[in-house]
């Protein structure tokens, strides 16, 4: 939260005309203004949160399930399957439950 100033990129004109196409400014967001409650870090391309992994599923809080599968990280399999943060990618893991390294 800061105050709110004309926005640096557009001097406040909201965008750009480009003949009879209007850009918006990205800075902005068409706002002709930053700050307050209209600040673009807030905003920014965030990516959706990762759903939570199988394991924390609502299925596991039923002990009878948990029981009867076994290792309930790999469901007796050894291996998880994860996605991998940076390259964006599943991967195949030894599970960290049931295999000792
Ligand atoms: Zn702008
Ligand atoms: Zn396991």
């Amino acid at each position: 939260m800061s105050d709110r100033i004309t926005c640096p990129e557009c001097n406040g004109r909201r965008g750009e005309q480009l003949g009879p196409l209007f850009l918006a400014c990205r800075f902005c967001g068409g706002t002709g203004w930053v700050g307050d409650t209209n600040e673009p870090a807030e905003r920014g391309e965030q990516a959706p949160p990762e759903p939570p992994p199988a394991w924390e599923h609502k299925v596991w809080l039923d002990s009878w399930i948990s029981q009867r599968v076994g290792c309930r990280y790999c469901l007796g399999t050894g291996k998880v399957t994860t996605i991998d943060e940076e390259s964006r990618t599943m991967v195949s893991a030894p599970c960290p439950a049931c295999t000792t390294p």
